[in-house]
């Protein structure tokens, strides 16, 4: 079991595959892109599903979500989804949609149970301001083709930039619910390339709620939330519910079940870790898939209480949002 010192119990592996994307979000890397990670660090298929095996079959894993970067760029995703899939867990994948209007169908048939699209607001011109890519068509036809090949509930995960889509909540949430996909208000962390967040900048839950409360009554969704990172409101009476991730203002840090794999096969046991521990040197080096457990385990006793933001002490890590894996 992967269990660290305060008793949490990670089953839930976010596995980055690739530190590329094809947008350019302005939350998370600069316009001119990033150095991407030079090839040779890169886990091959076979070693990410190696590892996906031994974190299901040895440690626990329940969940596998595919992350990055953008996932739909990396070439043998399909067969990464099937492999991973047959041991057992539940397969996600977190996107910003581009070239899911070819994919969902292969994806879904591999046994990919649900995404998680990136959408931050119903504009086009706003799309193309925050993610510098004039791509916001392709990114609605991506949600229809996955919510058409059962990848559902489809979850649209949405970023508010003060003064560039603060005022369009309820505008969003509108389209969202007219659509069947459930919506959910990210805060904004400082996980960008730039280190350009700011405390006193960023669009808090309390903010996002009064904006959409203005347009429609929510109620705190009577299910549990367990160790969701959402919390749930329903809206003018459900059955559509609206969530809010508010990682900054209200961490859930005490509940977290997650682990984080990255493209270069590092453990990661929490987004703002500050240590990482190396998988893929022991695994290209031979080790046994119990040493490599090992190793998965003593990275999760390092796991703080949490991530710490509001101390005097933060120091956002090294690696951006889009190296970690979100
Ligand atoms: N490219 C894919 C996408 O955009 O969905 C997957 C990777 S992306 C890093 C995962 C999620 O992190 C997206 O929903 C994105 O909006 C969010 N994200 C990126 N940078 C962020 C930041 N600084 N604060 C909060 N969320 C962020
Ligand atoms: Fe790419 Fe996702 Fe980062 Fe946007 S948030 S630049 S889509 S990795």
């Amino acid at each position: 079991m992967l269990q660290d010192r305060f008793g949490r119990v990670a089953t839930d592996l976010r596995v980055s595959l690739t530190d590329r994307c094809n947008l350019r979000c302005s939350y998370c890397m600069p316009a001119e892109g990033l150095d991407w990670a030079p090839d040779e660090t890169q886990l091959t298929d076979d070693e990410v599903v190696h590892l996906v095996r031994i974190g299901v079959e040895q440690l626990g894993i329940r969940e596998v979500r595919f992350t990055g970067g953008e996932p739909l760029v990396r070439r043998g995703l399909v067969d990464i989804v099937r492999r991973s899939a047959a041991f057992g867990p539940e397969v996600s994948l977190t996107t910003n949609g581009l070239g899911l209007a070819r994919t969902a169908q292969t994806l879904a048939d591999a046994g990919l149970s649900r995404v998680n699209v990136s959408l931050d607001t119903i504009r086009p011109e706003t799309f193309a301001t925050i993610t510098r890519r004039d791509r916001f068509h392709d990114v609605v036809a991506g949600l229809k083709a996955a919510a058409d090949a059962g990848l559902g509930p489809v979850k649209v995960n949405a970023v508010l930039l003060r003064g560039v889509n603060d005022d369009q909540a309820p505008e969003l949430l509108d389209w969202c619910l007219a659509r069947g996909y459930a919506l959910r208000f990210i805060e904004q962390m400082p996980l960008d390339a730039q280190h350009g967040w700011q405390r006193d900048e960023m669009v808090t839950a309390d903010e996002i709620l009064a904006s959409l409360q203005a347009s429609f009554r929510l109620d705190p969704a009577s299910e549990p939330r367990g160790s969701a990172p959402a919390e749930l409101w329903t809206v003018d009476g459900g059955p559509g519910t609206v969530g809010v991730i508010a990682s900054v203002t209200r961490p859930f840090c005490g509940d977290c079940d997650r682990v984080r794999l990255t493209a270069d096969g590092q453990i990661r046991n929490c987004l703002f870790a500050r240590e990482e521990s190396d998988l893929r040197t022991p695994l290209r080096a031979g080790a046994s898939d119990e040493e490599i457990a090992g190793r998965w385990v003593a990275a999760l006793r390092g796991k703080r209480a949490g991530h710490g933001i509001d101390d005097p002490t933060f120091l956002q890590p090294d690696r951006p949002m889009s190296a970690i894996g979100g």
